[in-house]
């Protein structure tokens, strides 16, 4: 589909549901008939091709909910399947998810915080039969949709964030329970709490290596963090043409004016614009790095704060100029506030990327002897 009839699409079908719904079935599947991440990773750029995907999708008023548990579906499950996956595990899992018939999930943040792997206490144990599971996973976007949930465990816990492991959690199996939470914001992207109980799982149910579950959860971390927000830049590109016909439809309205959108507005409206553009390089520039390096840290944060922080602020902005309609949540203007502001935290808040930044610095650097004054 080229971009403006993905556009059209997304007009046509994907526009949020009043009243919400919560998870919206019928915007997942027609999401999905449109083929969206079918093509996508048949292809090299599994991570771009989506990601532009779900933009133009966004940029065609798709609901910012349904963009976001698609992003989690994909990015934070299934590229990590394809990547790290056995040929069972692919054969088993991938049919089904690449249609978004069956749904999954990541399930790493806890009681502890989702800032830090030390805190994973949910416990994995090898057995005769298989593995035994045990732990709390928070916050978990999709859960009470899901089929299957990518769980980072510790299963050498004397070897700390080395001692991690992934694994392929199917949802029914015995011993699981799912609970809802209650969220404010990004209503149609549902969190949910999954509760391990000694559930029992096949000794085909480990992603990758025995104490690899770190570099599993990078990879994820890094498809998610680059891509997931694509469809929020989108959206916000909807919001700023919204906001600039109603501008001008209400400027036209005002007798004894020119009839034009004040100056102050239109700086304002501006300044929405490059900001938009800013936060366009960067997601160009980390789907280029995920292409072209296998950078999990650097780039995926930058990306992750940068366009976080802009779609957050755009929101503000569009939500400040329509003043009383705002209050009224004119052209859903109130509800993309909530809804961008659930996404700072969202794959790790500012302060942990800074951490990722920050820990790859002096790497990055341009080189200077260091007597140089
Ligand atoms: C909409 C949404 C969807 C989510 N989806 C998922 C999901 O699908 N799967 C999943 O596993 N999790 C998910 N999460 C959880 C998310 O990853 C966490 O909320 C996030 O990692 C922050 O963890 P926390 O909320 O436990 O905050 P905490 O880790 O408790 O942090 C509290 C505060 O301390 C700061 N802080 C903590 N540690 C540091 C540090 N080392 N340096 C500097 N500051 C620090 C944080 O910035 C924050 O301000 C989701 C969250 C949201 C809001």
């Amino acid at each position: 589909m080229t971009a403006s009839a993905t556009q059209q699409y997304a007009r046509l079908n994907l526009l949020p549901r009043r009243p919400a719904p919560g998870f919206d079935a019928e915007g997942w599947r027609l999401l999905f008939a449109s083929g969206v991440f079918t093509s996508a990773l048949q292809s090299q750029t599994a991570i771009r091709t989506a990601a532009m995907h779900l933009r133009e999708m966004g940029a065609g008023g798709a609901d910012r909910g349904l963009l976001f548990a698609a992003g989690a579906h994909y990015f934070g499950c299934l590229i990590p399947l394809v990547r790290h996956g056995s040929t069972e595990q692919i054969d088993f899992f991938l049919p089904s998810m690449r249609m978004g018939d069956m749904i999954g999930c990541l399930a790493i943040t806890e009681a502890e915080g989702g800032a830090s792997q030390a805190g994973v206490r949910t416990r994995v144990t090898t057995g005769a039969e298989g593995f035994r599971l045990t732990g709390t996973k928070l916050f978990v976007t999709n859960a009470l949709q899901a089929g299957v949930a990518l769980v980072l465990a510790s299963e050498f816990p004397q070897r700390g964030s080395l001692g991690l492991s992934a694994l392929l959690v199917p949802l029914s199996s015995p011993g699981i329970s799912v609970l809802p939470l209650e969220n404010h914001g990004l209503a149609g992207a549902p969190g949910g709490i999954l509760q391990f109980d000694d559930v029992q799982l096949s000794p085909n149910c480990r992603l990758g290596n025995p104490g690899s579950g770190l570099a599993v959860m990078l990879s994820a971390l890094q498809a998610e963090r680059t891509a997931i927000l694509a469809g929020f830049i989108g959206a916000a590109e909807f919001d700023l043409s919204r906001c600039f016909h109603h501008l001008k439809s209400r400027f036209a309205a005002v007798r004894d004016s020119s009839g034009e959108i004040p100056q102050v507005l239109r700086h304002r409206l501006a300044e929405i614009r490059c900001s938009l553009a800013a936060a366009d390089a960067v997601l160009e520039r980390g789907l280029t790095a995920t292409e072209t390096s296998d950078d999990s840290l650097m780039w995926p944060a930058i990306v992750k704060k940068c366009i976080s922080e802009t779609v957050v602020s755009v929101a503000d902005r569009i939500h400040g100029i329509y003043a009383g309609n705002g209050w009224l949540n004119r052209n859903e203007s109130a509800s993309a506030v909530l809804d961008t502001r659930a996404v700072l935290a969202a794959s790790g808040t500012s302060e942990v990327m800074l951490n990722m930044v920050w820990s790859q610095l002096s790497r990055t650097l341009v080189p200077i002897e260091h007597t140089c004054p």
